[in-house]
């Protein structure tokens, strides 16, 4: 236990949020509700009366990172303070007993609704008229903390049963959101000054099945761009590969607030290894979502995510996905080895494991190849003018002795989503939330180096050789496991 800090803290909050982007919408509506009550938000969980522990239950990585918090905050936490546990590992039944003891409340993934009044439980407050629009897990609510780019949930859930992932089991069948709340919410943050909206959900392609609509995320799509003119870029995530891509790429290729990016994880490219998966091992179909994608938008980026090492993978297969990647030049690819995941099917295939050291092997070699083709894909980029959204504003230090330090605009194309992607890097100060035209100037195989055009700054030096203090925009995504795909064994992208 430590000493209460000398100021107030009592009406004060800190949620610190793992996991992935969907968590990050579920604590926006803990952090709007909480608020709803009068408490205010603190960056410091020391200085916060209750703090949250928004979880991620995915796989065993995740888990222990999770633990690893929550154990942390209880070390440190004041006489007072209260501690809460959210998200998805309480969801999960067999893992929820790893929650450590101590903690003051648990809520599962589809409770954060509630959070106002087990909060105002805890804190022996009277209970409060809920806050309109949050009645229901997935019903709209004011995003207050809008930044130049947002994360918007249309569903929760997931209708697959892909044999590696314990998501379905966590989170439960699909629930759409309805349109005039997605609506609704983009409206509020367009309103704020929002100019990135990234549609999320755990297969966003079937939005709207749920609601008995059809065409449910191209439908969404044309609403978007006619109820909402001013939100200039619109992006979709986590598109799972079928037939329903074909009419979402025709509505993307219509409209310039649609940005062409298809973000459509395969996972595998051999069809024995995909139907071990239980996932679509018509590569054929796969094939064909890919052209029609280039053919309706040629400026159209790929990219999607693969997992390797999955039990029965032999070099061969291996070796086919391998050459699919090769073939098909994604511009951005994530590459995860396998994680074993008590109560999933594919822990009970009767198939031989590949011993790890192997599949490390495999998920190196396909990220050598990728970085190969992205690094080729950049550089066709320098000289090009292309629209960025500057996210935050940092300082790049030299690594001379005297240790100066300038500073420098962080931002992305529309080529790069948020956290998983790269970066462009603008020296000197730009206003964050501004989309801006720049000439790219450098080129790596993630980020690239950009200045306005027609000001032929000093040309930058590369970024290796500095070091960089890392601005907001960069932490952000340095908590998402998936980047770039490298050092994890987390498949986060569906
Ligand atoms: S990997 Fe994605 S599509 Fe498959 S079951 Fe999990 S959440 Fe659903």
């Amino acid at each position: 236990m430590v000493e209460a800090p000398a100021h107030d803290a009592d009406r004060a909050f800190h949620i610190l949020t793992l996991g992935c982007s969907k968590n990050r919408v579920d604590s926006d509506g803990m952090d709007h509700l909480l608020r709803s009550r009068g408490m205010t938000a603190s960056a410091c969980p020391e200085e916060a009366r209750v703090v949250i522990v928004n979880t991620c239950g995915f796989l065993g990585a995740a888990r222990d990172e999770s633990v690893a918090a929550i154990s942390e905050l209880l070390d440190r936490r004041r006489d007072d303070q209260v501690v809460i546990a959210a998200g998805c590992m309480p969801a999960l039944g067999n893992y929820r007993h790893d929650i450590p003891s101590g903690v003051d409340h648990v809520l599962t993934t589809r409770e954060w609704h509630r959070i106002g009044d087990v909060v105002g439980g805890l804190l022996g407050e009277p209970p409060q008229p809920e806050v309109a629009g949050c009645e229901g897990m997935l019903t709209t609510f004011s995003r207050t903390q809008a930044g130049p780019s947002a994360y918007v949930k249309v569903a929760d859930g997931c209708d697959h049963a892909c044999a590696f992932c314990t998501i379905p089991s966590i989170k439960g069948r699909q629930v759409s959101k309805r349109p005039l709340h997605v609506l609704q919410e983009i409206v509020d943050l367009v309103g704020q000054g929002t100019k990135e909206v990234v549609l999320v959900a755990q297969d966003t392609i079937r939005y709207g099945a749920d609601l008995g609509i059809k065409h449910g995320l191209p439908s969404l799509l044309e609403q978007i761009v006619d109820g909402v003119p001013d939100l200039p870029w619109l992006r979709m995530l986590y598109i799972y590969p079928s037939p329903l891509t074909l009419r979402m790429v025709d509505v993307m290729a219509e409209h310039d607030a649609l940005l062409p990016y298809l973000d459509m994880p395969i996972q595998h490219a051999d069809a024995t290894v995909l139907r071990n998966m239980n996932r679509p091992s018509d590569i054929t179909m796969t094939r064909r979502l890919i052209d029609h994608a280039r053919a309706k938008m040629p400026d159209v980026v790929m990219r999607t995510t693969l997992i390797v090492g999955y039990p029965g993978e032999t070099d061969e297969q291996f070796q086919t996905l391998l050459d699919f990647v090769r073939e098909q030049e994604f511009d951005h690819v994530g590459v995860f080895t396998y994680s074993s995941e008590p109560g999933t099917k594919a822990v009970t295939l009767d198939l031989p494991t590949v011993p790890s050291q192997i599949a490390e092997e495999r998920r190196n070699a396909i990220m050598e190849a990728q970085q190969a083709i992205s690094l080729r894909k950049n550089q066709a980029l320098v000289g090009q003018t292309v629209q960025v959204l500057i996210e935050a504003v940092g300082e790049l230090e030299a690594e001379d002795e005297a240790g100066g330090s300038e500073p420098i605009a962080v931002g992305r194309a529309r080529r790069h989503a948020p956290e998983v992607d790269g970066l462009v890097f603008v020296p000197g100060e730009l206003p964050v939330g501004a989309l801006i035209d720049l000439e790219i100037a450098e080129a790596g195989p993630y980020d690239l180096w950009a200045h306005p055009p027609g000001v032929r700054a000093a040309r930058p030096a590369p970024l290796r050789g500095r070091r960089r203090r890392v601005p907001a925009a960069r932490s952000r995504g340095a908590t998402r496991p998936e980047r770039r795909g490298q050092g994890a064994r987390v498949p986060m992208a569906r």
